[in-house]
């Protein structure tokens, strides 16, 4: 922890020792052999919304958590990260097989809209009395399927601070007896769509124009080239794959660690990246009339901070303490932020020297260690394979045997 920085005070509400039990870990799922570590990594810099804010960060792969920092630095200027939420609606679908007359039962199912929702609204009175519950019902006939035609019903709930899964699903079980017998119909599925559209975070920050230059790079060399690199992800679905990724290296890290479903999350930001009928950047990168560089993140983030794995686990109770959030939506506007900085890391590494020179100095330290390098060893041996750009284990180990000759 000595090289963050950081005054040890500000992480006392992250115990950095505090994981799950196996004796925990045995009540969260089946068959445990055992745990399963990763490293915690806290950002720093970041101001989302007027508000300072520590970002723990779980995650296995080296750079993430110094790129997002020092692009949460370079926001600073102008104030960080302004983000946003929708309201939490999810989407929960019933699927409605054997009805031959389609249009007639969608029908029949609008009109006992009010209905349903009323009934809906009784299955989960702790919801309800937190301000959420069925919000809408819609009902869709799809066209062409493998097994033909059928209809299906979503149901668009208000979850509060939970991700929603199992509130959904249990009040989509609860409802179908009456769906069946107002569309006449049988219920098949009854299950969240990860899709969560209706249920988007977004992020803007704006980069002053004179931060952006470092090294050989004019700060109008690295705007432009940001915004390069950026055309090539909205324009093609290989390197939107790719950007994307980049942007879920922080999103996931931070929903890792507050113990949220990070396949919910990974599944519906893809999804959303093709609404439009094509894969494309989640996140889109310009300049305003100063010059200066703008970006924006907009995809869906279905985070709780009840349920789930983030009451079971003390990490992702002491990563939300952190943080400071009462509320799912301030968590997802801290995630977005992160999603959007890490992007900005990335493209502008991208768009300069590249993106193996960052990763040099870790990789470096890395082959160090697996030569046998031990406490300072590490630093000297990987600063000289970095200087020489000669980065291999047969290396470190005669730089490690000339530093032991000089010891
Ligand atoms: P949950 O059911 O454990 O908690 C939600 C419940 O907490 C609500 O129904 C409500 O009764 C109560 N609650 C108390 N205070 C609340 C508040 N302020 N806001 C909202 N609810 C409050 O959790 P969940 O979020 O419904 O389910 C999440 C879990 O479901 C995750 O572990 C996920 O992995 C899993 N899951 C996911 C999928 C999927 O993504 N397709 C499917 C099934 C299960």
């Amino acid at each position: 922890m000595h090289h963050t920085g950081l005054d040890r005070s500000a992480l006392d509400a992250f115990n950095l020792d505090a994981g799950l039990t196996l004796e925990q870990a045995d009540h969260m799922i089946e068959n445990v052999a055992g745990l399963y570590a990763l490293p915690v990594g806290i950002a720093q810099h970041f101001i989302v919304n007027g508000r300072e804010v520590l970002v723990p960060m779980v995650i296995e792969e080296p750079s993430v958590v110094a790129g997002a920092s020092y692009m949460a630095k370079l926001a600073r200027a102008t104030g960080g990260f302004v983000a946003s939420t929708d309201a939490p609606e999810m989407i929960g679908q019933i699927q409605i097989l054997d009805i031959t007359d389609l249009p007639a039962a969608r029908q029949r199912l609008l009109n006992h809209k009010t209905e349903l929702l009323q009934e809906a609204a009784q299955f989960d009175p702790v919801l309800i009395s937190r301000g959420g519950g069925p919000r809408d019902l819609e009902v869709r006939l799809i066209e062409e399927s493998p097994i033909g035609p059928f209809l299906v019903l979503h149901l668009i709930y208000d979850v509060r601070d939970a991700m929603g899964a199992n509130a959904v699903n249990t009040a989509l079980e609860r409802l179908s007896p009456r769906v069946e017998a107002i569309s006449g119909g049988r219920v098949h599925l009854r299950i969240l769509s990860n899709l969560a559209d209706r249920r988007l975070a977004r992020a803007a920050t704006t980069i002053q124009l004179d931060q952006l230059a470092f090294g050989q790079f004019s700060a109008e060399e690295v705007r432009d080239g940001i915004i390069e690199a950026w055309a090539f992800a909205a324009a093609d679905p290989y390197r939107a794959t790719t950007h994307n990724k980049g942007i879920m290296n922080g999103v996931d890290a931070v929903v890792l660690a507050t113990g949220n479903d990070w396949r919910a999350i990974e599944a519906g930001a893809h999804a959303y990246a093709a609404h439009s009928g094509r894969y494309t950047s989640l996140s889109t990168w310009g300049k305003d009339a100063a010059g200066n560089l703008t970006g924006r993140l907009e995809m869906p983030l279905a985070v709780g901070i009840i349920g789930g794995a983030t009451r079971v686990h003390p990490g992702a109770q002491a990563a939300l303490k952190l943080m400071g959030v009462t509320t799912a939506a301030e968590l997802a506007e801290i995630i977005v932020s992160v999603g959007l900085a890490q992007n900005l890391a990335a493209l502008r590494a991208l768009a300069t020297e590249g993106i193996q020179r960052g990763h040099m100095a870790l990789h470096a330290r890395q082959i160090a260690i697996a030569a046998g390098a031990i406490g300072d060893q590490i630093d000297q041996v990987a600063d000289r394979m970095v200087q020489e750009q000669n980065i291999r284990v047969e290396r470190a180990q005669e730089i490690l045997l000339q530093l032991e000759k000089k010891n």
